[in-house]
C-alpha cells in the first residue's frame, strides 16, 4: 500500500507541474507508444501466446493493429480535438468569448481484464495521454506474461513521473481503489464493477465501466447461410470465445437452425480441421479455473450438444461447441459464456426475437444477420445495445470513429477515438467577458420592473 501511495504522490506532483498538458508532450508520449509496439512486437506476441496460446494472427489484429490504429488516429486528430470549441451566442454575450475548453481531469486509474490484456490497457491509455492526464495502469494478474511485459516496457518508453504500472490481483486493486483518483476506467466483470463503484463512491470519483453480458445474434430466415456461418463462427470462436463482444448466443427459427448447423460444422472443420485441439488457429481458455467453469456449464445444460463438447482441462482446451434446444432459463443462458460454447435458442419470428432481447439486460453488442434491410432496421429500432452490427460480428469495434461502450448493465461511458479523448477530458464552460455594454447589463439589475422583463 505504501508503494502505491508513493506512485500516486509522484504522479500527482507531475500532473500539478503541468508537464502533461502541452500538445507537444502528449505527442511525444504517443509516439513513444508507437515505438514500444514496433520495437517489441515479437515479445508482445510471445507473451500473449503464453497467456492464451492465441494464434499470432489474432493477436496482431486484436491487439497490435487495434492499438496502432488508435495511436495514429489520435496523433492525426489531436490538434483539432484540443482546440477550443466556440458556441453560439446571444445578444447579451455577443462581445464575449464563449467556448468549451477540454482540460485533462488529472490522475486516472485504468484497471484492465485478461482477455485482450494489451489492447484493453493501451486503448484507454492512448485516450488518457491524448487528453493530457497522468495514468496508473493496473493489468490483470491472470494474463501474467503480458502483465509482466507491460510493467517492464512501459517505464522504458513513457515518462516515469507521469505514467506507471501497478501490478496485482484483487487485494492490490482493492487497496489502490481506496486512494482518490480523478477518474477510474474499469474493464471487466459486472461483479467486480460493483466493488469499483462502491470504492469510487467514497471519493465521488467519476467512473467509466466497460463490462460484458450476453450479446445476442439474431439470424433471420432470409440469409446467406454459408456466409452467416463463417462470420458467426469467426466472431464467436476468435480468442476461444473470450471476447466481450463475441456473439454469446444465437436466436433463430427451427428451420434456420437446421440449415445453419451443417454450415457451422463445415466452417469449423475448415477453420480448425477435424481435430481442433491440434489446430494452431484456436486459442486456449486462460486458466484451469476458467476451463472448469465452462465444463460445468456444459454439464448443467439441458440443451443438446450437436457440435464439439469435448474438453481437456490439462490443456485448457474446450472444443468449439454448439448446443441446441436451449431454453431461456437454461444454465447457458444465465451468465455470460465467455468461452467457445454457442447456444442456439429458437424463436419463430422477428418480433419474438426482439421480445426475447428486450426481456434481458441491454447487451454490449447486438448482431442481426439478414438479407432484408427492413428486418435489420426493425431490430435496430426496437432494441437497445452498446453497439450494433448487421451481418457480421466484432468488426464494428475496430473503427475509432464509432464510440465503444455499453448501455445499462453492459457498461457506462464510451471510448475509442475522440470518444475516449472526451471521456478523459473535462469540458470546461468558459465565458470571457470584458466591461463593454454595461448599459445593456443595467436591464438585469434591480430595481426590477415589468418593462425590463418585456425587453
Ligand atoms: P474481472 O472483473 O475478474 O477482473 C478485471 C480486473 O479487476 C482485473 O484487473 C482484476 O485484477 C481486478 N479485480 C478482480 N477482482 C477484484 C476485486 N475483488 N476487487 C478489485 N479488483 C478486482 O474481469 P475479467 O475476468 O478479467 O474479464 C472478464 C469480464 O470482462 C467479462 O465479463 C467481459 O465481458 C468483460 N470485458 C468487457 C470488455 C469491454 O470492453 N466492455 C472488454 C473485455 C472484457
Amino acid at each position: 500500500m505504501e508503494a502505491q501511495v508513493q506512485v500516486v504522490t509522484r504522479l500527482r506532483a507531475a500532473f500539478r507541474s503541468g508537464l502533461t498538458v502541452p500538445e507537444q508532450f502528449r505527442r511525444s508520449q504517443l509516439l513513444q507508444l508507437v515505438a514500444l509496439l514496433k520495437d517489441n512486437e515479437e515479445a508482445i506476441l510471445t507473451a500473449l501466446h503464453s497467456d492464451l496460446r492465441r494464434p499470432k494472427f489474432e493477436s496482431v489484429l486484436a491487439e497490435i493493429e487495434m492499438v496502432s490504429t488508435e495511436l495514429h488516429h489520435a496523433l492525426s486528430n489531436l490538434s483539432s480535438w484540443m482546440k477550443p470549441q466556440y458556441v453560439d451566442k446571444n445578444l447579451a454575450t455577443k462581445l464575449d468569448d464563449c467556448f468549451v475548453r477540454r482540460e485533462p481531469v488529472g490522475l486516472v486509474l485504468v484497471v484492465g481484464p485478461w482477455n485482450y490484456p494489451l489492447q484493453l490497457l493501451l486503448l484507454p491509455l492512448v485516450a488518457a495521454i491524448a487528453a493530457g492526464n497522468c495514468v496508473i495502469l493496473k493489468p490483470s494478474e491472470i494474463s501474467a506474461a503480458t502483465d509482466g511485459l507491460i510493467a517492464e516496457l512501459l517505464p522504458r518508453y513513457l515518462h516515469q513521473d507521469c505514467y506507471a504500472v501497478v501490478s496485482g490481483g484483487a487485494e492490490e486493486t482493492s487497496a489502490l481503489l481506496t486512494i482518490p483518483f480523478d477518474h477510474i476506467f474499469y474493464t471487466g466483470s459486472q461483479a467486480v464493477a460493483r466493488l469499483v463503484l462502491q470504492a469510487a463512491a467514497v471519493h465521488l470519483t467519476p467512473v467509466t465501466l466497460e463490462l460484458g453480458g450476453k450479446c445476442p445474434c439474431f439470424i433471420h430466415d432470409q440469409v446467406d447461410v454459408a456466409a452467416a456461418a463463417r462470420r458467426l463462427a469467426w466472431s464467436k470462436f476468435f480468442n476461444a470465445g473470450q471476447s466481450c463482444v463475441a456473439p454469446d448466443f444465437v436466436l433463430c427459427s427451427a428451420a434456420t437452425r437446421d440449415a445453419l448447423l451443417p454450415a457451422l460444422r463445415d466452417t469449423l472443420q475448415e477453420f480448425y480441421s477435424q481435430e481442433p485441439q491440434k489446430s494452431p488457429h484456436l486459442s486456449r481458455i486462460v486458466s484451469p479455473r476458467h476451463c472448469t467453469r465452462l465444463t460445468e456449464l456444459l454439464e448443467k445444460t439441458s440443451g443438446k450438444v450437436v457440435i464439439g463438447g469435448e474438453s481437456d482441462p490439462e490443456d485448457k482446451y474446450i472444443a468449439p461447441t454448439v448446443v441446441v434446444d436451449v431454453a431461456e432459463d437454461d444454465a447457458l443462458m444465465k451468465e455470460e459464456i465467455f468461452g467457445p460454447i454457442l447456444p442456439i435458442v429458437t424463436v419463430e419470428s422477428v418480433t419474438e426475437g426482439i421480445d426475447f432481447i428486450n426481456r434481458h439486460d441491454k447487451p454490449l453488442a447486438l448482431y442481426v444477420f439478414s438479407d432484408s434491410s427492413s428486418v435489420v432496421r426493425q431490430v435496430l429500432e426496437k432494441t437497445s445495445s452498446g453497439g450494433f452490427c448487421s451481418n457480421d460480428g466484432i468488426v464494428h469495434m475496430t473503427l475509432p470513429g464509432l464510440p465503444f461502450g455499453g448501455v445499462g448493465a453492459s457498461g457506462w461511458g464510451k471510448y475509442h477515438g475522440r470518444w475516449g479523448f472526451e471521456t478523459f477530458s473535462h469540458q470546461r464552460a468558459c465565458m470571457l467577458r470584458g466591461w463593454a455594454l454595461e448599459r445593456l447589463n443595467g436591464l438585469r439589475y434591480p430595481p426590477y420592473s415589468e418593462d425590463k422583463l418585456g425587453w
